[in-house]
């Protein structure tokens, strides 16, 4: 947790160089990976639309963000977040940043998101923007449950940080399917 609400650029560098090194031992981050491709960024807020995030990824990117300077493809961690006070402590920046490479990954691998298997595991096409139903022992998170790309975006947050190694509390059979989904997406990433 972090002390207050302000995020600085060094705080987001060493938080992004461990999460790197996580990604590098579950297999993610090698010479040629596509998720390189991702920058992360520092930016004072987000867009307006965006305005409580703690962080986000740009798969697209409307006129007014493009003049306001940001870019597809990227990561942004806002130095504040408009909703949150500044005695309020957010959450683990390595977390966000786990969390918005899972989006990295679905930009840069679009095919291998879209086959029929991502579907069957989290319920609907990662661009659903609706919540799935399904039980909740199913979601690693209550944001997860918001919908299909929060919720492998979250699964992928979880699976980072444990390296890959399943928690033994997870015993829902769909949320072992999300985690096992993510362990062969990497598998094709290798191939
Ligand atoms: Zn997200």
């Amino acid at each position: 947790m972090i002390k207050n609400s302000i995020i600085s650029l060094k705080l987001i560098n060493s938080a992004a160089f461990a999460v790197q090194d996580e990604l590098f031992k579950v297999g993610l981050w090698f010479e040629g990976s596509k998720l390189a491709e991702t920058e992360i960024y520092w930016c004072a807020l987000s867009p307006f639309s965006l305005s409580d995030a703690d962080g986000f990824f740009t798969h697209c990117v409307s006129p007014v963000q493009k003049i306001l300077g940001f870019e597809q493809g990227h990561i942004y961690i806002p130095s504040f977040v408009l909703s949150q006070k500044i005695w309020k402590k957010r959450g683990s920046i390595r977390d966000v940043i786990r969390h918005e490479y899972a989006h990295s990954l679905a930009h840069y691998y679009p095919k291998l998101i879209s086959k029929s298997d991502f579907k069957n595991t989290f319920g609907d096409d990662y661009y659903t923007y609706e919540p799935i139903k399904m039980k909740k022992k199913a979601f690693i998170s209550k944001y997860a449950r918001i919908m299909p790309m929060e919720d492998f975006a979250e699964t992928f947050m979880v699976y980072v940080r444990r390296k890959g190694i399943m928690p033994s509390t997870i015993k829902n059979k769909q949320l072992i399917k999300k985690w096992q989904y993510i362990s062969s997406l990497i598998n094709l990433i290798n191939k």
